[in-house]
């Protein structure tokens, strides 16, 4: 049997796009390994949204090129958006790569393998299907049986579209991703039970736009207001699946969320608390020319759709910092909407100009000292925000799916309260996949801590965290 070492950068999208081209290896002998020195194959599934992502692949495949002369017979495959965006280009920086696998063509990665030589020469799928053109997969194919990764197998991604028909200014993602296809509700619903039955308690589903999904598949059928939308549908299919403990879902975009998705976190428990709703910027100008499609009392109005179904609604968000043009005052907006909202957490970035992009090519780049200020103001705002939420848990009873052990402490474990916060405790006992009522005791920015309830095996000593300001109760 041969060995496959595979590196992931970027999003939940690649991690399952991972998972799926370890699937089709599987099914070539190929078994996952951790030790690089008895690879025969490196896979490299790349990330293209940051300019620092790219060089970091580079980096690493500087690396790869000394270990191929020293063992001729490794094989080097790139998959991902930097394959994508970078194609033929790629392959003059890095003659020693021998596959190069867009995002789009998974399914072509067991005949590239079979065609390569490993001698110099690489070989290429690169673009997109177009709708209904991608490959039949037997049943349940592209699913990777729970023992083969060998990670996390509590939580599982599935992917439910590939692409996205936005094209925000600062996005390379319709680039590299291409046009958004739905995958049918059929093939989502055997894929899910099929990880329900192999051991996964929470579903994550996941898309560029998870809200649009299916408006594809409804050919000449219009949508009428009020109707719940393929995406409802799903979710409501998804979520009554036996073994199922939590469904979760990302990424949304506020332009297509609708009343009565909000509404289905009041339905049903295990749609969890928690809701990531990326706003981008709290300024209707910005939001404008970045093409976001809703204004700020638009992305208000969705947030208070639902606090009205679930008043303890936790939310987290993206913002972008220094998006060209953008002025104090305007910056200051964000910083309002933030207080405003009360995130539970947020991903903040610089702005990065992606080439190909429509904001590369905009006037008005902001320096990096300014990003830089920026940055940190907000991040010290949010900070403040999630220490105080911290402080209100404390002393409160969670319930928490529990996702990990620690792999250097086996007696620490790690959870997700229903909002979406990490739990950390101690337990002589084995807790993952387990959701269990836990008192919060303590916590930080980063994690709460806490000991499970009524079970004597996992009552633990609790600790302050080894880094970090944290609040005790
Ligand atoms: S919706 Fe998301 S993935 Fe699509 S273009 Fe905008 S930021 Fe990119």
């Amino acid at each position: 049997m041969k060995k496959v070492h595979v590196e992931t950068w970027g999003c939940q999208m690649n991690v399952a796009d991972s998972e799926k081209m370890l699937s089709l290896l599987h099914g070539m002998d190929y078994a996952l390994t951790e030790n690089e020195s008895e690879a025969d194959l490196f896979l490299l599934n790349t990330c293209h949204i940051r300019e620092k992502a790219k060089h970091k692949v580079l980096s690493r495949l500087g690396v790869l090129r000394d270990l191929k002369e020293k063992r001729p017979g490794v094989q080097i495959a790139v998959a991902g958006c930097v394959a994508q965006a970078e194609g033929a280009k790629l392959l003059k920086a890095a003659p020693q790569i021998d596959i190069l696998l867009g995002p789009g063509k998974i399914e072509e990665l067991p005949d590239l393998l079979s065609r390569s030589t490993g001698n110099g020469s690489a070989v290429m799928a690169l673009g997109f299907n177009k709708p209904g053109e991608e490959k039949k997969r037997a049943h349940g194919q592209d699913v990777v049986p729970p023992t083969l990764t060998g990670k996390n197998e509590v939580t599982r991604f599935v992917n439910i579209t590939q692409g996205c028909n936005n094209f925000c200014t600062f996005c390379i993602v319709p680039f590299t991703r291409g046009r958004e296809i739905s995958r049918k509700p059929d093939e989502i619903l055997d894929e899910c039970r099929l990880l329900l039955a192999n051991g996964a308690s929470e579903i994550m589903l996941l898309g560029q736009n998870v809200n649009s999904y299916g408006l594809d598949l409804l050919d000449s059928r219009k949508l009428s207001a009020g109707e719940d939308g393929p995406f409802v549908e799903l979710l409501r299919q998804v979520v009554t699946l036996p073994g199922l403990k939590r469904l979760r879902f990302t990424t949304s975009n506020p332009h297509d969320f609708t009343q009565p998705l909000a509404q289905l976190f009041a339905d049903d428990s295990r749609m969890g608390k928690y809701m990531h709703l990326p706003v981008q910027s709290g300024n209707d100008h910005v939001l404008e020319v970045m093409r976001r499609k809703v204004t700020v009392a638009e992305y208000r109005e969705r947030i208070r759709w639902l606090r009205d179904a679930v008043p303890d609604m936790a939310i987290s968000t993206d913002l972008i910092v220094g998006f060209p043009g953008e002025t104090e005052a305007e910056f200051e907006d964000t910083l309002k909407l933030v207080e405003e909202v009360q995130y539970s957490f947020i991903f903040a970035f610089k702005y990065s100009p992606r080439k190909g992009t429509a904001a590369a090519r905009m006037p008005g780049q902001i320096s990096e000292a300014v990003m830089d200020e920026r940055l940190a103001r907000l991040n010290a705002l949010q900070d403040s925000i999630t220490m105080r939420q911290a402080e209100a848990d404390c002393g409160t009873i969670q319930n928490v799916l529990f996702l990990y052990r620690s792999k250097k402490n086996p007696g620490v474990f790690y959870g997700r309260t229903e909002h979406f916060r990490l739990v950390k405790v101690e337990s002589s006992g084995q807790l993952v996949g387990d959701c269990l009522p836990v008192l919060i005791t303590g916590g930080n920015k980063t994690a709460l801590i806490g000991i499970v309830v009524g079970d004597p095996e996992h009552q633990g000593s609790n600790h302050e965290h080894e880094t970090g300001d944290s609040v005790q109760h």
